[in-house]
């Protein structure tokens, strides 16, 4: 059944942020949301100088690293200034009493971030086994980027990498994750951690298309996130396999045609749903590098209204036969050269969602499934990660009462729903080999959706 709104209408974005709207929203105090930056290739990564703060070798190796890709780069502010972007290196912290310095210096430079800017965290994870002033201090960049992101303004985003022990802060693993955090890539990605660790080595990476070369899987790929999905890849250098149920048949072809893939029929349910993706890529490509699980549903009810149908379909399409294809995957000799996996969990999978317990039971499966296939797949080389989307403006979402779309869209720091394109730009950038150090995450694309995280 199809709405008659389109999706990705927001029409209450639109008009606060044009003449009359923008001046009654001020007078008003309504809220304000930001029309998002969104990658256009060719476009420059940063419109403006990137201030970097910390002390220590790490932060240094790092501004170098920045001014390598013609960054203008700043080790100190200059007040006034606007600036692109802000980069807090924290890597060496053994004591919360260290935070105060480099964490005030890039307080004091908020005010000059421009629009849309972004603020990066590095620092190192937390552990068990570690003494409790070190740990306290790892852990406390926790609160503070999920904190300051919820007080950026303007479309901008604070997120954080996470690096793994003997990951330096200029490693071309960090660099990877730091480059799709810093660009128009993650617009709507914001007050996450990303971890890198060093299962794969991030080699020189083309660019403008950093998959050329590479065939992918994307199931679901008829319409909404999964089209996008398919798009993406498709611009950035692969080769699509696009994967739908044969009712969607027109529109896979469709969107197979608009990026010159192929469409493969398979309800992804099926026994042999596996074997039939392999066989057709070994046919048509001889190859498989990445497989997207993007394919799912909703068959929403009351736990104590829910019948088994609707239990069960869901368990069906949205996990079970996920993990029925990553054995066939895992067995076969095609997907064994840094081979990529990232599967679309959800927000609902991870803080619960009312009347969806079939539907969260299986998105947190996904990310059940995605920690436990990470050590499965690094001794090929590969990564899996899960995505998480939080509101997403799509058919799906379209057909959710306005009252209720309206708020479910506003309850993130951006205070709007993101587009299909959002979630596809986290799964390239998981795809490509600038995220060869990241396995095993998942990766929220929600606007820091106030629910869960
Ligand atoms: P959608 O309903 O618009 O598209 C889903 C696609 O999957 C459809 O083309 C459908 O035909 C296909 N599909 C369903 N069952 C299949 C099967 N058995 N075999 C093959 N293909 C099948 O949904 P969407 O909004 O684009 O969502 C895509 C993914 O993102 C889903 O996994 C969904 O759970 C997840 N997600 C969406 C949102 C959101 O806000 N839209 C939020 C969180 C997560």
């Amino acid at each position: 059944m199809r709405s008659r709104s389109a999706p990705g209408a927001d029409s209450y974005t639109a008009f606060v942020n044009r003449g009359f709207g923008r001046v009654l929203a001020r007078r008003l105090g309504l809220p304000r949301p930001a029309i998002l930056r969104r990658y256009t290739p060719g476009a420059p990564l940063l419109a403006g100088p990137v201030l970097v703060v910390g002390v220590g070798a790490g932060a240094d190796a790092l501004a170098g690293a920045l001014l390598a890709w013609q960054l203008d780069v700043r080790r100190h502010a200059t007040p006034g200034e606007r600036l692109a972007a802000i980069v807090v290196v924290l890597d060496e912290l053994a004591h919360p009493d260290e935070l105060s310095d480099p964490v005030r210096a890039a307080g004091a430079s908020l005010r000059d971030l421009a629009g849309n800017g972004r603020v990066v965290t590095i620092s190192r994870p937390a552990a068990a086994d570690q003494a409790p002033a070190p740990a306290a201090a790892r852990h406390a960049v926790d609160g503070i980027l999920r904190s300051l992101a919820k007080e950026l303004r303007a479309g901008s985003t604070a997120n954080g990498l996470m690096l793994a022990d003997g990951v330096a802060p200029d490693a071309p693993n960090t660099l990877g994750a730091l480059r799709f955090l810093l660009s128009a890539r993650s617009a709507f990605v914001d007050g996450q951690f990303l971890s890198v660790g060093t299962p794969g080595q991030a080699g020189a990476i083309d660019r403008a298309r950093p998959l050329d070369g590479r065939v992918a899987v994307v199931t679901g790929a008829a319409r909404g996130i999964g089209a996008a999905i398919a798009r993406t890849l498709a611009r950035d250098g692969a080769a699509v396999i696009a994967v739908d149920v044969p009712a969607a048949g027109d529109h896979l072809a469709a969107v197979a045609n608009e990026i010159r893939g192929t469409a493969l029929q398979v309800d992804i349910t099926a026994a042999d749903a596996g074997e039939r993706i392999l066989a057709h890529a070994a046919q048509r490509h001889g190859r498989l590098d990445i497989v997207v699980h993007n394919a799912g549903i909703t068959r929403d009810k009351l736990l104590a209204n829910m019948d088994a149908a609707r239990w069960d379909s869901v368990i069906a399409v949205n996990i079970a036969a996920q993990l029925r294809i990553n054995e066939a995957l895992l067995a076969s000799d095609l997907f064994t050269r840094s081979p990529r996996i990232v599967s679309v969990s959800s927000t609902s999978g991870i803080a619960g969602n009312r009347g969806q317990t079939n539907y969260a039971a299986s998105k947190a499966g996904v990310i059940g499934m995605v920690k436990a296939t990470a050590p499965l797949l690094a001794g090929r080389g590969g990564t899996v990660n899960a995505v998480a989307p939080g509101f997403i403006e799509t058919e799906m979402t379209a057909r959710i009462p306005f009252a209720t779309r309206e708020v479910a869209r506003r309850l993130n720091s951006l205070q709007q729903g993101g587009k299909p394109a959002d979630v596809a730009e986290a799964i390239a950038f998981l795809a490509s080999d600038a995220a060869a150090g990241v396995t095993g995450n998942v990766l929220r694309v929600c606007g820091q959706n106030l629910v869960g995280q």
